[in-house]
């Protein structure tokens, strides 16, 4: 089998539709699995919706019939007879019930998460059916709800119920024999048989699941750039494309913000040693980026490059918090209380830095936590807090995350030296330091305005210098 991922921008208007397509029938594979994501903007769409309609805002009705025109349109461009048919009388269906579950959510002024979950996730039932009745691919359509079983985890993720999720694949080609599949990204079902997703920009993560069910020969993850960059491509503009990839730095490049692929893409993939590769769907001539085991991992265009770091990757809208006091110098527990605090609340912790007198513990959530996390650790820490032995808990908002990521960091003296003389020669600021031990990546806080020129002055002294 082969996995083949198209992004929201890939779908996004009919003849981008039919590229798709044309991109599944010229792949010679016995078995191919496709997995689509809403067209651009709908899953947005959706979210307004109900949040109009949660706001007792009656604009949510004409907000559901622009959706409805939206794929009206596509379809009608892209099919005809009774495909076209059968397409807009399960759309003007669907539409219906949707409007009534959101009137539903007008009168209570409240969604609850799964129904959310079931309305946002129709944008990818709409895009995958619509590309499955194009004319020529010979395939079926998967509804992965049926299949694909998941678990909510404590830090508002979902996991794969993979051996489960195994059964249902089986019985699903048993009613289903085929050899192409055109299966919809990003919805899944609890073990209750509840509709629910994989999370914002989760089809990359369907796709890597899919692939590992099916033991895939590889995964092709098809978006609007050419690969897997240096660095955003735009905001670098000298950003050059990387041929390969390791599984681990590929995570790191996209947990610290290259939102080119999901961080959790990796983990089914990486179990069985299946490649990824990031593809171009606008630019087929282009190689693109294979993302696999560090052994099979070495392009001689990424020789040339011959830098120990790899990428750069930046995560903005962030804030730093910082607990301190002489009273946490040698206290079991500590840490402990501080990050149970904020689990508490639900924030997502993306780094921490430690003094190693222990005198401090500084970490960085989303801004859009830092209220909750303030209020939270104010009030669990009262006590040290007017006894002293706590001096305060201190908030540093407007930050962005800057990381450079290269497994060749490990075993290269100085990378630090010329990242921090880097940004110091650019005079930036750096608030917070974190290395992790594999020495994958160092990563820097640094002030929200001066994100862009840290990341342009890291990224030519390392690639141009
Ligand atoms: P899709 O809609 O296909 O899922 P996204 O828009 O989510 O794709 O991701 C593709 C975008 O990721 C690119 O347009 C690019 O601007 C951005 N990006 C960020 N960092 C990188 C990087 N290091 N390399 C390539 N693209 C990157
Ligand atoms: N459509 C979903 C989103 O926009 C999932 C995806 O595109 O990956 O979040």
């Amino acid at each position: 089998w082969s996995v083949h991922k198209f992004g929201g921008t890939c779908v996004g208007t009919s003849e981008r539709i039919k590229n798709v397509a044309e991109v599944i029938v010229n792949d010679g594979s016995d078995g191919k699995l496709v997995v689509v994501s809403a067209m651009s903007k709908v899953t947005d769409m959706m979210y307004d919706l109900i949040y109009k309609a949660q706001s007792r805002d009656d604009s949510y009705i004409a907000a559901a019939d622009a959706v409805f025109e939206k794929h009206r349109l596509t379809a009608t461009d892209l099919l005809d007879g009774e495909d076209l048919a059968s397409f807009l009388a399960q759309l003007h269906d669907d539409v219906n019930n949707l409007k009534a579950m959101l009137h539903a959510i007008y009168i209570a002024g409240h969604a609850t998460e799964s129904f959310s979950d079931f309305i946002v996730g129709h944008g990818e039932l709409w895009s995958a059916q619509m590309l499955s009745y194009v004319s020529g691919l010979d395939c079926k359509w998967m509804d992965t709800r049926e299949v694909l079983i998941v678990n909510p985890t404590s830090s508002n993720q979902v996991d794969p119920d993979f051996v489960e999720s195994e059964k249902r694949l089986e019985e699903w080609f048993s009613r289903n024999p085929c050899k192409t599949i055109v299966a919809t990204g990003f919805v899944a079902s609890t073990p209750q048989n509840i509709p629910t997703t994989l999370k914002r920009d989760g089809s990359d993560f369907s796709a890597a699941i899919m692939g590992a069910l099916l033991r895939a020969r590889q995964v092709t993850i098809w978006t609007d750039v050419n690969g897997v960059y240096s660095a955003d491509p735009r905001k670098v503009s000298e950003a050059v494309i990387l041929r390969t990839l390791s599984y681990q730095e590929a995570w790191e490049m996209s947990y610290f913000g290259a939102n080119v692929l999901h961080p959790r893409t990796i983990i089914p993939v990486m179990r069985y040693d299946i490649p990824i590769m990031i593809r171009n769907i606008f630019n087929l001539a282009s190689p693109g980026t294979m993302i696999c085991q560090p052994s099979m991992n070495v392009s001689e265009d990424d020789q040339k490059l011959d830098s120990p770091v790899k990428g750069f990757a930046t995560i903005d809208n962030v804030a730093l918090v910082n607990v301190e006091g002489t009273g946490m110098a040698g206290v079991p527990g500590t840490a402990s209380a501080i990050f149970s605090a904020v689990k508490d609340v639900g924030a997502n912790v993306i780094m921490i830095s430690q003094a190693s007198s222990e005198h401090s513990v500084c970490f960085a959530v989303p801004e859009k936590e830092v209220k909750a996390v303030a209020e939270v650790l104010q009030s669990r820490f009262r006590q040290a807090l007017d006894a002293g032995r706590l001096s305060q808990v201190a908030i540093v908002p407007n930050c962005s995350i800057l990381a450079a990521v290269g497994q060749k960091m490990a075993s290269t003296p100085g990378v630090s030296a010329t990242l921090f003389n880097a940004l110091a020669k650019a005079s930036i600021n750096v608030r917070a330091i974190a290395q992790g031990c594999s020495e994958y990546n160092i990563t820097v806080v640094v002030k929200r305005e001066d994100c862009i020129r840290a990341l342009r002055a890291v990224h030519s002294r390392f690639y141009l210098s």
